[in-house]
């Protein structure tokens, strides 16, 4: 179906018209749906090329039109192209309908970002060229195994009957971090695959670049059973060509597993049957960027929609639920719980979780205390280990040297002059550089302010502590640093972490991103350098974060009992008798999240109320709040709101003052936050849409 510059308006031609989504913004002038003409009806899904202005965009149809007479017609453009693709599925379009209208998006603008790039980008030969490629590549079945399965243990075996059951709820897998996660989705997924010769599973992994092992894994079993090329990877570290590529494979069914992070939520999949979210809690499945959403949320609505009841089936699986999912995984009441709890607390194989250790760091005087921040107990203990062959990880949230250099005699800091934030100092490269804007400099010889030669440091980063381990275990043994400054070449972070599993490593020193997820069989030691400064964050999931960024790291300690089963976690804390490290050291997620959840209904937050958060930005915060404060002053002014005034209405909506957002500025923007709140979603949700015309 090609149809190119159709002559304007034949009066014996039929002509259709056809309503389209395009990538526009909701805070553009344009409607949300335009009008174009065709020859044909489209079917809803078809993907289609359309003028605007002056450019050539991508588009979805998204409205059944009918046939239109020639004087309406005539206000119209022509479609330019018809892609040459099976429509968007109903149940995709109903997923990206019900988003938009919950992110307060339009639905183009969410369906593009769903969409790879390249196809808005090639030329009708490019696309068609890149078809006939993909309809090469069928996949060749191979009907040899190379790979034999592990026996299951006894909970992965009870968990895998709860899988099978009949009961639609969607499934959390609560199990202990190296309980045998992996392998339960791996079996699942088979199961789910080899029911239905076309059916299609989606795994969603925080960050994959951090586990390539896990890549590595699901291909060898999924492409060993059915076929090669039936994995693909979707992130957004691909490139142009490989998103293209995965994309088609997803939307023409060829591939039987989608491997992604977050965007991988909303790829093209037909015949869906089944969705992991690994790590669910991991804060990475919110978007940050352009069409914010929650990939878990949108998983478990995914799921609910597609199909019929219970044909799609979702699994959350995480040692550290949020504490949102611990919640719906409870019976409010008489009523069953919204989903259903699967639980598997034992680690494979007997390891045991590491013994938790707090050191007081009030107990030890300062003169003590090493350079680089640790306690003499715990770098004898993590010498004695190295000596033994064993590893040791420490992670430190904090990476340079210093986060900040200081003026003794005058009040000077090295300050970013574009953001509300310190330059960090940098000693390899001798560079004061903002983690927030970029922003580097040289380090001043002097104070800039007072001229004084004597500039001080504060606090300690990974490079720092990389450091004093080098200086205290000699060249005997390796210490490997692992941070977001180690690993800006391609491919190093892979040979980073491929060194770690190949034991030639002794101590590990990173940021966060060294606790997640890794299998690192040798780890007997974990230390928390500095866990304290989220105890007492503004921000009402801070602790939630600390709780489970810790569990996580000692996660990586003890996996393989054949090496020590007396593996441990050390914390150094000032406040050792706070209940979020008592909870850890006990290992007792649920006792940690009955305290939030207590605490959370006491004060009227989430989950038992909605909360939005309104962001603006602006020269200055003044106009930042203002802008705020008007859109709120207008919204309250209308009849419409009348409901939601009334305090005493289950409808009531709470809109707090504006306020600067906590990273009040980055590169000189400023930024302000506007908090709503209502006891239910529905009316949150019905107060946003009512509000989003006068923003
Ligand atoms: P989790 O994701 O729950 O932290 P993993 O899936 O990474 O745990 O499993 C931990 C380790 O146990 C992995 O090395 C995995 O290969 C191994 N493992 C999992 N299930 C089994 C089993 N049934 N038998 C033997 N080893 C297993
Ligand atoms: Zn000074
Ligand atoms: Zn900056």
């Amino acid at each position: 179906m090609e149809e190119r510059n159709l002559n304007p308006l034949q009066p014996t031609q039929a002509l259709y018209s056809v309503s389209v989504v395009l990538p526009t913004p909701a805070h553009s002038r344009l409607p949300e749906v335009l009008s174009y003409y065709h020859s044909a009806s489209l079917p809803l899904g078809t993907l289609v090329r359309v003028p605007l202005g002056t450019r050539e965009l991508l588009g979805v149809v998204w409205m059944p039109a009918p046939g239109l007479k020639t004087p309406e017609m005539a206000r119209l453009k022509p479609i330019t192209t018809v892609l040459d693709l099976p429509p968007l599925s109903k149940a995709w379009l109903d997923l990206i309908r019900f988003a938009a209208s919950y992110y307060q998006r339009f639905a183009g603008e969410l369906a593009m970002a769903a969409l790879p790039p390249q196809l808005r980008d090639l030329d009708e030969a490019q696309f068609a060229r890149l078809l006939k490629k993909r309809a090469k590549k069928k996949s060749e079945k191979t009907t040899e195994w190379t790979i034999t399965p592990l026996g299951l243990s006894p909970e992965q075996e009870q968990v895998l009957k709860q899988l099978q059951s009949a009961d639609p709820r969607p499934k959390l897998l609560f199990g202990a971090t190296g309980s045998g996660k992996t392998e339960v989705y791996l079996r699942r997924i088979e199961q789910v695959l080899a029911a239905d010769d076309t059916a299609q599973a989606l795994v969603m992994v925080p960050e994959i670049n951090l586990t390539p092992q896990m890549e590595a894994r699901f291909q060898a079993r999924i492409e060993a059973r059915f076929g090669a090329g039936t994995v693909v990877l979707m992130h957004s570290g691909m490139t142009p060509a490989q998103r293209t590529a995965s994309w088609l494979a997803a939307h023409l069914g060829q591939a039987r597993l989608v491997l992604g992070t977050r965007l991988a939520v909303l790829a093209s999949m037909p015949h869906l049957r089944l969705i992991v979210v690994d790590e669910e809690h991991d804060p990475s499945y919110k978007s940050q960027d352009g069409a914010r959403y929650s990939a878990r949320d949108l998983a478990v609505y995914r799921a609910s929609s597609e199909g019929a009841e219970g044909s799609v089936q979702v699994i959350l699986g995480s040692a550290t639920p949020a504490i949102e999912t611990w919640h719906n995984a409870h019976p409010v009441g008489n009523k069953p719980s919204r989903y259903q709890r699967l639980d598997m607390p034992s680690r494979i194989h007997a390891a045991v979780m590491p013994t938790v250790r707090l050191v007081d760091l009030r107990l030890q005087q300062k003169s003590e205390l090493m350079a680089g921040g640790l306690a003499p107990a715990l770098m004898e203990a993590i010498t004695q280990r190295a000596g033994r062959g064993e590893q040791s990880l420490l992670f430190l949230n904090r990476r340079g040297y210093a986060p900040v250099l200081h003026c003794g005699s005058c009040e000077w800091k090295s300050a970013c002059p574009n953001c509300s934030a310190n330059q960090v100092f940098h000693k390899k490269d001798r560079r004061l550089r903002c983690h927030h804007c970029s922003l580097t400099t040289a380090v001043p010889r002097q104070c800039p302010l007072c001229g004084n030669l004597d500039i001080g440091m504060q606090g300690r980063g990974t490079e720092q502590l990389e450091e004093l381990l080098v200086q205290q275990l000699g060249t005997q043994f390796r210490v490997l640093r692992l941070d977001a400054d180690s690993t800006k070449t391609k491919g190093s972070l892979e040979a980073q972490i491929a060194s770690v599993h190949a034991g030639e490593i002794d101590v590990l020193v990173g940021t966060q991103m060294v606790t997640k997820g890794h299998d690192f069989r040798r780890i007997t030691l974990v230390a928390a350098v500095n866990p304290d400064s989220a105890l007492f964050a503004a921000d009402f999931r801070a602790p939630e974060r600390l709780f489970s960024l810790l569990m996580q790291a000692a996660g990586r300690a003890g996996r393989d009992a054949s090496i020590s089963n007396a593996a441990e976690m050390w914390l150094q804390t000032q406040h050792p008798q706070h209940s979020l490290y008592k909870a850890l050291a006990a290992h007792d997620y649920p006792a940690f999240a009955a305290s939030q959840l207590a605490e959370r209904e006491g004060a009227a937050m989430p989950p038992f109320s909605y909360q939005a958060l309104l962001r603006a930005e602006g020269r200055t915060q003044q106009l930042a709040q203002a802008f705020l404060d008007s859109a709120a002053a207008l919204v309250q002014a209308d009849p419409a709101f009348e409901p939601w005034r009334d305090p005493t209405a289950k409808n009531h909506v709470t809109l707090y003052p504006a306020v600067p957002m906590p990273m009040q500025r980055i590169a000189n923007i400023e930024r302000a936050q506007m908090l709503v709140e209502a006891p239910s979603r529905m009316a949150l949700q019905r107060m946003l849409t009512a509000w989003q015309p006068y923003l």
